[in-house]
């Protein structure tokens, strides 16, 4: 299939124009040592426009067109107290109109201080809502469903139309039947794709922080489709792998579905690592803080603690360790998340000395 006709089954789709595409994507010349003969590029998806940028805001630009659709004026989401979701949804709700409800989980130590995105949450007057929950783990939808049942509730009460969005808009369920954020990524690949070739460029690789799974099926699902000779790795930055491929895989399958795509996804279509989780989920590690270092010193750019600066650390030690081959182009896609390096001051100044 060709681009266009790809372009044309994710425009099926509406959306509401959130951001500004496409996002930069430049090589980053001075991480790497030159004989490890290795070229890499990064994709700014930090810069998206909306609120302080990220991954979520392309996502978004098609799930508010259905919050729209289905006529609802309060949006409920839920994920980890320091959330980029959770920021990013309030935003683009408050934007059109639409009151956002938040659930935060305390899925860390940080102290509950009005600070990093939870400042940006604040200032939006989203309604925020803190929970207890495990360190270091993400939260389930088995975990969260009581929770927000009772959330929905309120929100009946109050007299207004909730629509449930399912955490990091990846996984079709609640309110969204569709797999909205991995369609929006199917178009973030196109963009890869078409940047690089005006580069004369193909890439291998596109390595990324793979947390709730709709970056990375829209990624796979777009390379298997315009370039299938290019590898996409998940570092997965808060399930072990066994847990998290399938859900990466039920979402490329139902991308698949959605876009009505004559391909089919394999589970080695698929790949992970986990063996960069280091604490879990959240946790800075020395490791992380030193990687954020190192990227804001060589090519002053600041990656964010939680993801992408654990994909990087990754990357690197892939690189390092000889996991790819001598002429590899890779992309990495920067997520965003860049307001969490705040609330995470006291991490930096403990392993960075
Ligand atoms: C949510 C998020 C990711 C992971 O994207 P998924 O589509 O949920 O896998 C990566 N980086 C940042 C900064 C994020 O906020």
């Amino acid at each position: 299939m060709r681009q266009e006709e790809l372009k044309k089954r994710i425009n099926q789709y509406s959306r509401v124009n959130l951001i500004s595409l496409p996002t930069p994507l430049l090589p980053l010349e001075n991480l790497l040592d030159p004989r490890q003969n290795i070229r890499l590029f990064i994709k700014r998806d930090d810069l998206t426009g909306l609120a302080f940028g990220g991954n979520k805001s392309r996502k978004l630009e098609l799930i508010m067109a259905d919050v729209l659709a289905k006529k609802a004026d309060v949006l409920i989401t839920w994920a980890s107290l320091q959330s980029n979701w959770c920021l990013q949804t309030a935003a683009a709700a408050r934007k059109l109109g639409i009151k956002p409800v938040l659930i935060l989980f305390k899925t860390y130590d940080l102290p509950e201080e009005i600070d990093g995105n939870v400042l940006l949450d604040f200032i939006l007057e989203a309604e925020i809502q803190i929970r207890e929950a495990r360190r270091g783990k993400i939260i389930s939808e088995e975990e969260v469903a009581g929770v927000i049942e009772e959330v929905q509730q309120q929100v009946l009460e109050w007299g207004h139309k909730p629509y449930i969005a399912p955490i990091g808009g990846s996984i079709p369920g609640f309110s969204m039947e569709l797999p909205l954020g991995a369609i929006a990524y199917v178009q973030a690949g196109i963009e890869i794709f078409e940047q690089l070739a005006e580069e004369k460029v193909k890439p291998t690789w596109i390595v990324h922080a793979s947390g709730s799974g709709g970056t990375q099926a829209g990624l796979v699902v777009a390379a298997k489709i315009l370039s299938p000779e290019t590898k996409v790795l998940g570092i997965c930055v808060s399930d072990p792998r066994e847990k998290f491929h399938p859900e990466v895989l039920l979402v490329a399958r139902e991308t698949v579905k959605a876009l009505d795509l004559d391909i089919t996804i394999a589970e080695e279509d698929i790949i992970l690592t986990d063996d960069y989780l280091g604490e879990g989920y959240g946790i800075l590690t020395p490791e992380i803080a030193q990687t954020i270092r190192l990227v804001a010193q060589k090519e002053a750019i600041f990656l964010d603690p939680v993801y992408t600066g654990k994909a990087m650390w990754g990357l690197l030690d892939l690189i390092e360790k000889g996991y790819f081959q001598p002429n590899d182009r890779i992309v990495f896609v920067h997520t965003g998340g860049t307001a969490v390096l705040f609330p995470h001051r006291q991490g930096f100044q403990s392993w960075l000395t």
